[in-house]
């Protein structure tokens, strides 16, 4: 069992954190909002109300955080990681942000001996709460053989992608997928709800056959229902699909599926959407096909 500081206690990180405590792990929680890590103290979790103090004697520590500039002030920022290594010398980074940022935070860490390995999950909050996650690592693989339990805990499909950027890297192809699939499904509804058929009925027919999806199956039913309530949300997506564009651009390769999405995804957001579950993809359909409120 491993003594493991987990940094950013949000929709995420709450669930992720309760599994490694289910598994028999030591957590040590840290969240810059303190309820957040304080909301864990009943559950078994030590609350660490500094990042020294969440290091402090761990195996490995953990950040999920929302964006590249709160991984790096936590990393390297005054009182961060790169001031206060955890004793195993091991970071795992599973907030989803910018290979070439990972890169350079990388290398400053390996200055005082300590090795981040990229982490990203796909699977949302169900695959958090379920410890079903999809974990793409990118690293050094001695480092990865020292996280795996902790890792085991939280995800299911744990794949060590390549060195230092290529889990960040991975995580960007799977939002490209996860965008366009579910603009495929709100194009599909919209089209059956504007033609007259059940939408129901379409999606389950639809399961049956080469067009069946994760989404689908899985967020269908809310977009049927208008159930817009904050899973994986707009204003995140958004995030991720700047970080789709910007690798794009340092690569010079055009994604015109990924432009128009994210086209979509910013007609939501300018809607005042951007705080609602990816789902609500189905409201800028709703609009284009006048069938709001
Ligand atoms: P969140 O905003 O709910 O949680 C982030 C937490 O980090 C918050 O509790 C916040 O207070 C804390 N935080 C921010 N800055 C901090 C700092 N400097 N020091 C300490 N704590 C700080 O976000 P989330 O939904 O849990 O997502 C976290 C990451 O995981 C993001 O990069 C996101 O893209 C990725 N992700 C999210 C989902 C999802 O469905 N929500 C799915 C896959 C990946």
């Amino acid at each position: 069992m491993l003594t493991v500081g987990f940094i950013g206690i949000g929709t995420m990180g709450r669930d992720m954190a309760l599994n490694l405590i289910a598994a028999g792990h030591r957590v040590q929680v840290h969240d810059v909002v303190a309820a957040a890590a304080r909301s864990l103290a009943d559950h078994g979790a030590a609350v660490a109300d500094s990042i020294a103090d969440a290091a402090a004697g761990a195996d490995l520590v953990v950040t999920m955080l929302p964006d590249t500039p709160q991984v790096e002030e936590v990393l390297l920022g005054p009182g961060g990681l790169a001031e206060h290594p955890p004793a195993g010398g091991v970071v795992v980074d599973m907030s989803t942000i910018s290979p070439e940022a990972t890169r350079r935070m990388h290398a400053a860490l390996a200055r005082v001996g300590v090795s981040l390995l990229d982490g990203p999950v796909s699977g949302g909050p169900i695959g958090a709460k379920n410890g079903t996650l999809s974990i793409m690592i990118g690293g050094d693989q001695a480092a990865f053989e020292k996280a795996r339990p902790a890792l085991e805990a939280m995800g299911k499909t744990i794949v060590h992608v390549g060195p230092t950027g290529a889990g960040q890297t991975a995580k960007l192809c799977n939002q490209i997928m996860v965008g366009l699939n579910l603009q495929a499904v709100c194009e599909a509804l919209a089209l059956g709800r504007a033609a007259g058929v059940d939408l129901e009925v379409l999606r389950q027919v639809m399961l049956g056959g080469s067009a069946a999806s994760w989404m689908l199956d899985k967020m269908g039913p809310a977009m049927i229902a208008k159930d817009d309530k904050a899973g994986f949300r707009i204003d995140l997506m958004l995030k991720d699909l700047r970080l789709v564009g910007e690798l794009a651009f340092s690569v010079g390769l055009p994604l015109p599926g990924t432009a128009l999405v994210t086209s979509q995804y910013l007609d939501a957001r300018a809607h005042g959407e951007g705080g609602l579950g990816n789902q609500a993809l189905f409201r800028v359909y709703d609009r284009m096909s006048n069938q709001g409120e």
